[in-house]
């Protein structure tokens, strides 16, 4: 079979590779669609590898491992790239990210791939591969996942600070939960889009001062919620700067330490931070109705591309003028 080899230096070369095997609790899925995600690019631009660290993507199950008799060959099914060991408490609540065991899979820009038996999510047939790969990758889960802890009704206005592939899902969400939203980047491409996508205002982070235009249209009050998605250090203290006193901010993108004082930036501010990682396997169907009810999902794809052009589907993502980008893998897709 073939798999998406990240080559070095931000290139991509397709390889004949053997077609995985599934160990005990494994399957392997036969590739319909994956979605590229910002975090692959530190990868993909640096040394090269022997694969891809692809871990959005749905398919049709080809093979089981031992022990796996709740699914079947020919099943279509959405993987959580992250999974668990299956038998501590955390994992009987599908919460795989907390479990001590936790795992992640990867390599999944190729014409098969494994995944984790626990981890896959049955696709109901109203669900496009297209839609699947969003509900069950991080597209929309990491933002699903983030509301979860910003549920508060007291929130009403939220600034999402970067705007690619997952501060556009804070955005849809966010925007289709009826809050009032003001997307920030540097992209005039991605800012657009965010406005497509339900963002009231968009403030370009060239050419203003993210913390002073946020409290410029807040009446001078500031955010009631920055969500931090581009993992900067100018963004992550912008947040501070700029979310009203006793608000909250949610760390989305990963980044190295920040100079936060506990007093300046926490106590005499009475700041909630918070971090938000992946999603819970359980939060699947909570997002499958959101999608069922209206969710604009399919909006956050800017991009599709046959496998073979995987190189050319990385050079557009790379180049920040997209929004989710998708790769087919045939007729099934
Ligand atoms: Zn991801
Ligand atoms: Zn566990």
């Amino acid at each position: 079979m073939q798999k998406a080899r990240y080559a070095g230096d931000g290139n991509i070369h397709i390889i004949d590779a053997p077609d995985p095997i599934p160990g005990p609790g494994e399957v392997v899925v036969e590739t319909a669609v994956s979605a590229i995600c910002g975090s692959e690019l530190h990868a993909y631009r640096g040394a090269a590898q022997a694969g891809n660290g692809g871990h959005e993507a749905v398919g049709v199950i080809a093979a089981l491992g031992e022990g796996v008799n709740w699914l079947t060959e020919g099943q279509r099914v959405g993987v959580s790239c992250i999974t668990g060991c299956g038998k501590c408490a955390f994992c009987a609540r599908g919460q795989y990210t907390y479990c001590p065991q936790v795992r992640f899979y990867g390599d999944m820009h190729a014409r098969r791939f494994l995944a984790s038996a626990i981890a896959c999510h049955p696709l109901p047939d109203d669900v496009s591969w297209e839609a699947g790969v969003l509900l069950s990758g991080d597209g929309l889960g990491v933002p699903y996942h983030t509301y979860v802890k910003t549920a508060s009704p007291e929130i009403k206005t939220v600034a999402v600070l970067g705007v690619g592939p997952i501060g556009l899902g804070n955005v849809l969400l966010q925007a289709h939960l009826g809050r009032r939203v003001i997307a920030v980047d540097l992209s005039p491409y991605r800012l657009a889009l965010a406005q497509r996508l339900g963002a009231s205002e968009a403030i370009n982070a060239n050419e203003q001062d993210t913390a002073e235009a946020l409290r410029a249209l807040t009446g001078g009050v500031g955010p009631d919620l920055c969500i931090e998605a581009a993992g900067q250090t100018a963004s992550g203290m912008a947040c501070f700067k700029a979310v009203r006193t006793a608000g909250m901010v949610v760390f989305n993108g990963e980044q190295g330490p920040l100079p936060l004082s506990p007093s300046d930036h926490f106590i005499r501010r009475d700041i909630t931070a918070v971090g938000s990682w992946f999603y819970h396997f359980s939060e699947f169907p909570q997002m499958l109705n959101l999608y069922r009810n209206g969710l604009r999902l399919l909006d956050l794809i800017s991009h599709r591309f046959p496998f073979e052009k995987a190189d050319e589907a990385f050079k557009q993502f790379s180049s920040r003028q997209s929004g989710k980008v998708l790769l087919h893998y045939g007729e099934s897709a």
